[in-house]
């Protein structure tokens, strides 16, 4: 990751004293991915609200649809976001509680390269596999 030139929403994130070493690098990971899914949140939440006291509300037919639709669009957004959001807070508490990066099924450290890529993983690839399978 070399590449961090023209990134510009690079924030500095101050991590607390409770968060131990080995997890700094998740919790700055999880920190801006809950800032970006707050911006998101906030975004959609100011769309739907545009749209309610905007020009574009008690027009015609076609408009009504028009706000159906974004309706329909950002509450996808927004229910999305807040699952991601929960799943960020719990990822953060868990490094606080100093269970992170232990699958909350049985107990095996989740490799590095899956918090990565998944980094509010709760358990491993295969007690996930698991998961998906009951469902
Ligand atoms: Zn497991």
């Amino acid at each position: 990751m070399a590449k961090r030139k023209g990134f510009t929403a690079q924030v500095e994130i101050p991590i607390p004293d409770d968060i131990p070493s080995q997890h700094h690098d998740a919790y700055m990971v999880l920190r801006r991915r809950e800032l970006a899914l707050r911006t998101t949140l906030r975004g959609s939440l100011r769309a739907i609200g545009d749209d309610w006291q905007g020009d574009n509300f008690g027009g015609d037919l076609a408009d009504g649809a028009q706000i159906t639709t974004t309706l329909d669009e950002e509450g996808v957004t927004i229910t999305h976001a807040e699952a991601q959001l929960g799943r960020v807070n719990a990822a953060i508490d868990a490094i606080r509680d100093g269970t992170y990066s232990k699958c909350i099924s049985c107990g095996v450290t989740i490799p590095k390269a899956r918090l990565n890529a998944l980094p509010f993983a709760t358990h491993c690839v295969k007690c996930q596999e698991k998961e998906e399978r009951r469902r």
